[in-house]
């Protein structure tokens, strides 16, 4: 399948030219093609999204929108990036798409700079809550430049809503603060986002909702999530993660003041020129998005996410709020491994062809470097065709492998049972 990663005819053309690169990219197919992706994340994209995003329209200035453009030769790019727009639009249902964003951050970035002034209030989930980066953490533009206020889970175990957003807190931290932007969407939260509860707080403090659904978007489209439209005024979101296009950002609403905020904040506010092979390669993933078996495709991910979880709790494992809604799982691992940190369990899971990342846990004892959790998603193994038996059988994979102390013929032999599963569900077969 090594070809099918990449197209056949520039491959040729590359391992000729550049036989060093060529190599260092036939090694990272080969890695796709042989280990289980679960970093929640990721994604495999299809060969129409590798060929747009390969295509000659990288060579291309397109600064500005389209019949709107500060260079030459752009009508062919005004009708690509048009087709992405309208094709967010129906997806999501909305009135305004903007396809520009270079990542999630930058869409994010774009958001702060349409609503807030340097110094302004907003509330988010912390980074080692599930958070991001981009929502007021102190390294980031978001931390430095505005104010956050964070906003807390249920942290008590013996309450019925452990691990989930503690709307209560939201309504009161709202009220205190008056912040003028609330920030709702994570990036390792396993339960389903209550839009409507966030609007109504939102509302009554005169604050804007923006709903960053870079996880979800996928589940979003498919009708596996409920929509953030018509609660949120601003949705923000990755491209590359359920959504299974090419990495990359997209702004939408239905507010016609905010959508023109909101070009203007994408370009020339943080952005010069679109990268136009990304915004084609948006446009072949949101035309895949539309069609039927999408939708079976992201119920499927949740399917599989729930058969997961269902079989770690089997096998013993505390899974933050008990278990998952959506795409993700967070395994706190203080209970049943107290002396494995999550980067050990990550690093022993690689050895075995299990990729996943280490994540921070409730109340973590441990630095974000070292953590006690590890965050587990399905959306690439669904990508790859496995359904519910083989996670049954993936949580006794990575159970083996937590168990294993490290020892490297425990984990060798995980790796030919991931390598003979990888060959049973080949990429693209
Ligand atoms: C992934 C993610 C982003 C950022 O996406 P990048 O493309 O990596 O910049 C923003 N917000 C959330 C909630 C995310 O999970």
């Amino acid at each position: 399948m090594s070809m099918a990663t990449t197209d056949a005819a520039a491959s040729a053309s590359l391992a000729g030219s550049d036989p060093d690169l060529f190599r260092l990219i036939q090694s990272e197919s080969h890695r796709q093609d042989t280990t289980l992706e679960m970093i929640a994340s990721e994604n495999h994209v299809s060969p129409a999204v590798l060929a747009a995003v390969g295509s000659c329209l990288t060579n291309k200035y397109c600064e500005g929108y389209p019949g709107k453009r500060y260079y030459s030769g752009c009508g062919i790019y005004d009708q690509v990036e048009t087709l992405a727009i309208e094709r967010a639009k129906q997806m999501f249902g909305c009135r305004f798409a903007n396809v520009q964003p270079h990542s999630g951050a930058n869409a994010n970035m774009a958001a702060f700079i349409a609503l807030l002034e340097p110094g302004d209030t907003f509330l988010s989930v912390v980074l080692c809550d599930g958070g991001h980066l981009t929502h007021g953490s102190l390294a980031n533009i978001s931390g430095k430049w505005f104010k956050p206020v964070h906003y807390p889970l249920i942290y008590d175990r013996s309450h019925p809503r452990f691990g989930r957003i503690d709307y209560d807190a939201v309504a009161r931290l709202a009220r205190e603060h008056k912040p003028k932007l609330i920030i709702c969407g994570y990036s390792a939260y396993p339960r389903t986002i209550d839009f409507p509860r966030f609007r109504q707080i939102a509302d009554e403090v005169g604050a804007t909702l923006v709903a960053d659904i870079a996880h979800i978007a996928g589940l979003v489209v498919g009708g596996a999530h409920p929509s953030p439209f018509p609660h949120a005024q601003i949705v923000t979101t990755t491209t590359h993660k359920t959504l299974r296009g090419p990495r990359g950002g997209l702004i939408l609403t239905n507010d016609e003041q905010l959508a023109a905020k909101i070009d203007k904040a994408v370009f020339p506010g943080c952005q010069g020129g679109p990268l136009m092979h990304v915004i084609a390669g948006k446009a072949a993933a949101f035309g895949e998005a539309l069609k039927p078996e999408f939708r079976a495709y992201v119920h499927q991910i949740v399917a599989n996410a729930k058969a997961l979880a269902e079989a770690l709790t089997q096998r013993g494992y505390d899974l933050a709020s008990g278990g998952t809604d959506n795409h993700l799982m967070l395994v706190d691992l203080r209970r049943t491994h107290p002396n494995l940190s999550g980067k050990d369990g990550a690093a022993w899971l690689e050895e075995a062809g299990i990729i996943a990342n280490k994540n921070t846990v409730n109340n973590d004892t441990r630095s974000p470097i070292v953590t006690s959790g590890i965050r587990l998603g399905t959306p690439a193994l669904t990508t790859r065709g496995l359904k519910q038996p083989q996670m049954v059988q993936v949580a006794g994979l990575i159970d083996q492998v937590l168990r294993s102390e490290g020892d490297k013929t425990k984990l060798q032999n995980v790796r030919k049972e991931v390598e003979s599963l990888c060959r049973q569900f080949p990429l693209h077969g």
